[in-house]
């Protein structure tokens, strides 16, 4: 799960709870109620944020732009299982 007090951190845009439910989750929050899952671009540390990032994107190219950037997972937890569960 995406902590959601990070993700306002993070995000450059406003969400709502069901929103920020569905990114928790995987999905992308301009396509609900459609369930799209979104990509990870990459990660990188931001200095902004002096945390590990994930650039995200929707994974309906052809008919969403949603992007975003993401706080990466908590560095005792690992990347790797977080979006593979
Ligand atoms: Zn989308």
């Amino acid at each position: 799960m995406i902590d959601s007090s990070l993700l306002k951190v993070v995000a450059t845009k406003e969400y709502n709870e069901e929103q920020k439910k569905a990114i928790a989750v995987g999905f992308c929050p301009e396509c609900l109620p459609t369930l799209t899952d979104y990509r990870i671009l990459h990660s990188f540390f931001s200095e902004e944020h002096k945390m590990m990032v994930l650039r995200v994107k929707c994974s309906n190219i052809a008919h969403c732009e949603w992007e975003e950037i993401l706080p990466g997972h908590r560095s005792e937890n690992g990347l790797e299982n977080f979006f593979h569960s």
